[in-house]
């Protein structure tokens, strides 16, 4: 194999430069924590570790920072996964975060992308909601990378025109699509421009999507790293840029956890590979934002929308169900009715009893996150949000109007895409969502002594799973026991 190509070798070593390689990673788990006491459950299934964010640690993040894998990829690390990591492993945390500062201090820009936080699917959010997400990811971002993103990964890549101006308007640049995303003709390996009707823009990488594929779910395509970029990267490239030098880029994008969790061994696939297979083949490799740096894209693309990279059926997956998913999934419509009835309510209160106190609620929860985390002090914050532009000396509005923010930021939790992934809702993802819409219903109940559990409850008893027939309801009433008091009596 290896002599049958080397006529072709040598003919790529010499247009290096011109051929580009980027692999990226979306790093990234369900959060898992009880939200009424942020630890995570034992999950018996991780054995030998704790749980699944210790196992995939051990697998995966911790073996590909300490190999530098992260200084040579594009990647975005999930805003609740990196809060976690910060705390539990801050060494391996660590490296993730420097990969971007070395990145920048060689090429003068990051290799980090920021992530829409609670990995919602935008184009099923409300306007105020997408926005909210999107300022949340870049100032949970800032704070981590300590600088603007550039780029932002959406959940499931899945966009509508609508939140690609939001990103635009709040100084995002560039993101990240599946090839049939794109509703005009496309040669993946350049990024498009994207006009958008209020006369923003913004840049779309479209991944290789048989490469991408292939080292996801195909494991001899990712045995050996030269022999993959000798025999699979090469049968991608575009003959005719080839022939006349013109730059092009493959680009691999992937779940992060594949290197090393979902498969063993992978995260020396990508070392080998970024170090010596693909260099050796003539590849350079390459992040995002250094290609845009080098090569600007220069055509426009317009995009299907909504869609996603995980649905053929705009973004039915996450809203009413489809049939990318086994069996029966209406169960998805009616868990949405409930979230987004819940939502609404506690939306229409959060105007209400928050506008007492703050200028602009909706502003205000914009900020929220810097406020929660300790990266803003309650005086900068109350002087920019309060009413009074300054921190209110009535101790108990001040309370009554964080827990009613912290209720917001629940309720933003209890979107995480992930309760709708999957074929069913007796599962721990969907279970998880509606933990976090009960840790909303209790801060809101001891904001305001209303009871939203009971109409949340009715809405649940509708949504029921095709293999256990449990219901939301049941699931609901499983939940761990919380303190008396801290929820409206079942
Ligand atoms: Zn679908």
């Amino acid at each position: 194999m290896i002599e049958q190509t080397t006529a072709e070798d040598s003919l790529q070593r010499q247009r290096a430069g011109s051929i580009y390689l980027c692999l990226y990673g979306h790093f990234y788990q369900p959060p898992r924590e009880n939200p009424f006491t942020g630890i995570l459950p034992i999950e018996p299934e991780a054995i030998p570790y704790a749980n699944f964010n210790e196992k995939i640690t051990a697998e995966c993040y911790r073996p590909n920072a300490e190999i530098g894998n992260f200084s040579s990829i594009s990647y975005d690390l999930g805003p609740t996964l990196a809060a976690w990591l910060e705390v539990a492993h801050p060494e391996v945390y660590r490296l993730i975060i420097d990969a971007d500062r070395l990145h920048r201090a060689r090429y003068g820009v990051g290799n980090a992308l920021a992530q829409a936080y609670n990995h919602t699917i935008l184009p099923l959010a409300n306007t105020r909601d997408k926005e909210t997400q999107i300022l949340w990811g870049l100032l949970d971002f800032r704070h981590r990378y300590g600088h603007n993103a550039h780029g932002m990964w959406l959940a499931e890549t899945a966009v509508d025109l609508e939140c690609l101006d939001l990103l635009a308007q709040h100084g995002v640049t560039y993101t990240v699509l599946a090839p049939w995303q794109a509703a005009t003709s496309i040669d993946p390996t350049e990024p498009y421009i994207v006009s958008l009707p209020s006369g923003r823009s913004i840049i779309v990488f479209f991944y290789n999507a048989p490469l991408s594929g292939g080292v996801s779910f195909d494991w001899n395509t990712t045995s050996n790293a030269d022999l993959f970029a000798a025999s699979y990267l090469a049968g991608h490239l575009v003959k005719s840029k080839q022939d006349t030098g013109e730059a092009q880029l493959l680009l691999i994008a992937t779940d992060g956890e594949l290197y090393g969790h979902h498969k063993p061994w992978r995260d020396k696939f990508l070392s080998h590979l970024i170090t010596t297979g693909a260099p050796d083949y003539g590849f350079e490799v390459c992040t995002l934002e250094r290609f845009l740096l080098l090569h600007p894209p220069t055509k426009e693309v317009e995009l299907r929308v909504p869609s996603a990279w995980s649905c053929g059926h705009g973004v039915a997956r996450w809203d009413t169900g489809c049939e990318c998913t086994e069996g029966d999934s209406s169960w998805k419509g009616h868990l949405r009715q409930a979230l987004n009835h819940l939502a609404e309510r506690g939306n229409a209160l959060f105007e209400q009893y928050a506008g007492e106190s703050l200028s602009n609620p909706w502003a205000a929860r914009n900020a929220y996150l810097a406020l929660r985390n300790g990266w803003e002090t309650p005086e900068s914050f109350w002087t920019q949000y309060g009413k009074e532009h300054r921190l209110p000396e009535d101790a108990q509005l001040v309370q009554r109007t964080l827990l009613l923010l912290e209720a917001q930021y629940y309720l933003q939790y209890s979107f995480t895409s992930c309760g709708f992934f999957f074929e069913d809702l007796d599962r721990i993802e969907p279970r998880n969502d509606i933990a976090f819409a009960r840790r909303a219903i209790s801060l809101l109940w001891q904001a305001l002594g209303i009871d939203l559990q009971q109409d949340f409850l009715r809405d649940l008893q509708s949504v029921q799973s095709g293999r256990t027939h449990v219901t939301g309801a049941a699931l609901y009433r499983q939940l761990p026991i919380v303190k008396e008091g801290l929820l409206p009596p079942l």
